[in-house]
């Protein structure tokens, strides 16, 4: 799984990537918007922090740049910033959810990992069901594709 994080804060960032890490992510760490815009268009990531208030491009002009771009990677913002405001302007911008900073590392955590579930859950198919796709229906347990032709 690898996770793009996007935080000024050193110490932030190096508590971040660390806890990230120990969970097994793979985490690349930019630490301007430009820099990480550059960094979504030449790779896939499976989920992005990004905090709000950076040098020069904000967190919330890069995740509408990265929706405009197409990136579809679920978008979690960090803020310090506990206004109404730039939370609802962030989520109508592109992003998923917020945390509010000071936050607990385990609460992160645990939202990385939902969002990534999310995100991914919906090409999982439950194996006691019928998926059809055009005139075709796949049995997942029996692991059988049916045509409409038979
Ligand atoms: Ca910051």
């Amino acid at each position: 799984m690898r996770v793009l994080l996007v935080e000024d804060d050193n110490l932030i960032g190096t508590m971040v990537r660390l806890n990230l890490e120990q969970d097994g992510y793979s985490v690349d760490w930019q630490r301007s918007g430009e820099a990480a815009l550059q960094t979504l268009r030449g790779g896939r990531f499976d989920c992005m922090l990004l905090d709000i208030g950076l040098p020069g491009m904000s967190g919330i002009d890069v995740a509408k740049q990265a929706r405009k771009l197409g990136v579809g990677t679920p978008i979690l913002m960090l803020t310090a910033r506990d206004e109404t405001d730039s939370k609802v302007q962030a989520l109508d911008y592109g992003a998923d959810d917020y945390l509010c900073k000071p936050f607990e590392m385990k609460e992160l955590l645990a939202r990385v990992r939902a969002h990534i579930r999310r995100s991914q859950g919906s090409l999982e198919v439950p194996t006691d069901q019928e998926l059809k796709i055009g005139l075709a229906t796949v049995n997942m347990e029996r692991r059988a594709l049916t045509t409409v032709d038979g």
